[in-house]
């Protein structure tokens, strides 16, 4: 590999050409000396009366003025122009003319003329190829046969012209050889040229510092990468220490060399990644590739060291989007599980604890489906931001998905856990937040395991931290629960209870009961509310309480509910088989149906299969699930007006109902809430509040159903206050459909017979 010297002057191509051209006058000056020598020794000649004097002075003067010619020529760099800038084949020409001249002048002359033209020829061996250097020959033959020729005519001494044709014969014989030989060696020459040319850009342009060493690692070569990985000077690397390009605490020059040792073969190499240094001291990430070569007589080191920042770079942004949540920027669940891991391993090492915080926002899906997925995805990083803020830097806010958070607070040196930690937390997430003009309040259910008491692995504790934030938002949300060896029990029941729902439908578990509501002035049963019961095959009857929010929060709720529509509705259809009256049969829809976009189609097509006037069908819809979206509230009650059905309002009372809102919904019956009703025997205020409902619904013009109605001093109430019906356990607690059919249908047609 061409060396690189480091000097200054051979940087540039400018330089290299200048250089060129300093060294073809130098090798001018030395055919002008060789010239000039020549003439002293014809000097000597015509001294000792061997050659006469005009011809040595025609012959100098003719070389000396081709010479100047020359000279002039480089000076002037005319020679630049031409195909072989060294003008080595002009300057040939020159010599041998002179030569031939001098040659005339007698047989001396002749003979060291003869061993000047195999000299001359000498010249162009390093220039020209064999065929060149050939014909020249061939030429310098002829002519100097045809100058004997010409001496032959001018009647020259036989003696003379003997030894002439000996010198011939013998230049014959000579001057081939030396354009064979010569030749040779010009394309040897070439070929180590180009050679030179192609590594030299390699070298000069090569990305990679390329360090070439000793054994001791002193560096021998080093190429220009350096300046621009390292910013060092190429050249005055020369000589010191690899060791100086790496920070002073990492020493990999020993390991390198180390390294070299093992290698076996020419091609073999070693590659490790580690830090250098550049000169103004900031460090880089190199990965340095090691092989061995035999340069100068000993063995040598050559490293290849890539500045692999970028790649660094990319492989840190992979690694970060692989652990980390895109919205929030948080750590992910994966990151979470790392950062866990080494927390308790730390809390392990030194009896310290660490608390795990599930947390989860109440009912924050209702913010997505009413306020869109970007409203959501704002409200989620303006909480992350909050997380962050109250934790401290050693603590870790990790998103595991949707609104769902953890939290590891480990015990430092400095602060013991304590649950103000918690309160503050929870009173900062509680802080409204303004979106696109909507002030929003989200409240948080957090359940809280701690290390070591809760579990001892991640798994276990985040899990049991999952428990108690569940036990949390049972305990009325917005709420922090700590986690129990009893809550796994319950938990653990719960997903038994959640995976024999998801069957219930397919297995015809659900079955309808029927409650009545009477008309408080006739007494007779107008309607009936539609229960949804599950005969569970083990627990028994289970009673609504226990499965809807589950199949709510699940979103089986929307099959169950269609079936709940149905099977109403077919009973209805039995019954008007059986020749009894229609009655209206109310059915209660949950919020997550109601928001269904298909829950209009899915009821109209239940009601023409079973061919069901709508005017027999009442939804019973709860305050919460109008007023949290007024505005679809409004679409979807208008779209199923236009159907034909009944629309109630179910447990009212009990919500925040804004009366402006309620005017705008088209609402045909208002239920009192049971607990009301209950209170009303005993309590004025109960009585205040059913007497202004009922006063509000007749303003409205809608009818009022009193649920939960026990005895008959609340039922006397309700019918002095104008209450329109009744429902309770004073008529009847709700019934299977056969008990229903023969205690209310049929006494009611009988009656009505
Ligand atoms: P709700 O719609 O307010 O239904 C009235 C509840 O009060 C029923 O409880 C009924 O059995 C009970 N009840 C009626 N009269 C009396 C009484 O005099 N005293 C007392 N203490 N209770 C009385 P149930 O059947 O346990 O249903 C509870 C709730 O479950 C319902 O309240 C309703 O919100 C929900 N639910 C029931 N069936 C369905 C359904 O098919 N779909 C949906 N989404 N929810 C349903
Ligand atoms: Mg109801
Ligand atoms: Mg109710």
């Amino acid at each position: 590999m061409p060396p690189y010297s480091g000097k200054p002057d051979r940087k540039t191509a400018r330089s290299l050409a200048d250089d060129r051209q300093s060294l073809r006058l130098r090798r001018f000056s030395m055919a002008a000396l060789s010239a000039v020598v020549t003439f002293l020794m014809l000097g000597t000649l015509y001294m000792h009366g061997l050659m006469e004097g005009r011809t040595i002075l025609g012959g100098t003067m003719a070389m000396g003025l081709g010479l100047a010619v020359f000279f002039i020529a480089f000076k002037r760099g005319w020679n630049l122009k031409a195909k072989d800038p060294s003008l080595t084949g002009p300057m040939m020409l020159l010599s041998a003319a002179v030569i031939f001249l001098l040659m005339f002048d007698s047989a001396t002359a002749r003979a060291t003329m003869g061993a000047y033209l195999c000299v001359i020829m000498l010249f162009g061996v390093f220039r020209y190829p064999t065929v060149v250097l050939m014909k020249t020959a061939i030429i310098f033959l002829c002519v100097y046969a045809g100058m004997l020729g010409v001496l032959w005519l001018r009647g020259a001494p036989a003696t003379d012209m003997a030894m002439d044709m000996g010198r011939l014969i013998v230049m014959a014989c000579v001057l081939p050889l030396v354009a064979w030989v010569g030749g040779h060696i010009n394309s040897l020459r070439n070929t180590l040229h180009d050679r030179k040319v192609f590594f030299q850009t390699i070298w000069d342009t090569c990305k990679e510092v390329v360090v070439v060493m000793d054994g001791e690692g002193l560096i021998r070569y080093t190429n220009p990468a350096m300046k621009t990985v390292f910013d060092r000077d190429p050249a005055s690397m020369i000589g010191m220490h690899a060791g100086s390009l790496q920070p002073a605490h990492v020493d990999v020059t020993h390991r390198m060399l180390h390294a070299v040792q093992t290698l076996e073969g020419p091609g073999a190499k070693a590659s490790f990644e580690t830090e250098g240094v550049r000169a103004d001291g900031t460090r880089l990430p190199l990965e340095i590739t090691l092989s061995r070569a035999y340069l100068e007589g000993t063995d040598m080191v050559v490293a290849f060291l890539s500045d692999i920042t970028k790649r660094k770079m990319a492989e840190d942004q992979i690694k970060h989007l692989a652990q980390h949540d895109p919205l929030t920027g948080l750590p992910n669940r994966a990151m979470m599980h790392e950062r866990l891991a080494h927390a308790l391993a730390l809390a392990g090492r030194q009896q310290g604890a660490v608390w795990v915080l599930f947390l989860d926002f109440d009912r924050f899906k209702l913010i997505n489906d009413s306020l869109g997925h970007k409203v959501g995805d704002i409200v989620l990083t303006t909480m992350a931001a909050r997380m962050v803020e109250v934790c401290r830097e050693t603590d870790t806010v990790a998103r595991l998905g949707g609104d769902e958070f953890v939290m590891i607070l480990s015990e430092t040196r400095g602060g013991k856990l304590s649950e103000s930690i918690i309160e503050r937390l929870m009173a900062k997430l509680a802080r409204p937040i303004r979106v696109n003009g909507h002030e929003l309040l989200l409240t948080s259910s957090i359940g809280i395991s701690v290390f070591p008491e809760d579990g001892a692995t991640v798994d276990s504790l985040v899990e049991h931290a999952d428990v108690a934030m569940y036990r949390a938002k049972q305990n009325g949300r917005n709420n922090f629960c700590f986690y129990t060896a009893s809550m796994n029990d319950a938990a653990i029941a719960r997903l038994e209870l959640e995976s024999d729902l998801r069957n219930a439908l397919q297995r015809d578990e659900f079955r309808l009961h029927y409650q009545p509501q009477v008309d408080v002035a006739s007494g007779d049963t107008v309607g009936a509310e539609a229960l949804l019961r599950w005969q569970h095959p083990t627990k028994g009857l289970v009673p609504p309480a226990a499965f809807i929010p589950m199949a709510e929060e699940t979103g089986l709720i929307v099959p169950i509910g269609a079936w709940v529509i149905r099977a109403a509705c077919e009973q209805q259809r039995k019954w008007m088989n059986d020749g009894l009256p229609p009655m209206r049969i109310s059915v209660n829809l949950s919020p997550r149906q109601f928001a269904e976009t298909d829950l209009v189609e899915t009821i109209q097509s239940i009601l023409i299969e079973t061919r069901i006037d709508p005017t027999y069908l009442e939804l019973e819809l709860t305050e919460g699930m109008l007023m949290s979206d007024v505005d679809l509230a409004e679409k979807r009650l208008a779209q199923l007006k236009r159907l034909g059905v009944h629309l109630s309002i179910d447990d009212f009372g009990t919500g925040y109902s804004s009366l402006a809102y309620l005017k705008r919904f088209p609402i045909d019956v208002l239920k009192i809430d049971r607990s009301f009703v209950k209170d009303l025997s005993n309590e004025d205020n109960s009585k205040a509040i059913v007497m202004a409902i009922i006063t509000l619904a007749k303003a409205m013009k809608l009818h009022v159903v009193a649920e939960g109605v026990e005895l008959l001093e609340q039922e006397e109430y309700l019918r002095k206050a104008c209450c329109d019906r009744i429902q309770g356990y004073l008529v009847s607690a709700p019934l299977p459909a056969l008990e229903f059919k023969e205690n209310f249908l049929e006494k009611g047609a009988l009656q009505a017979a």
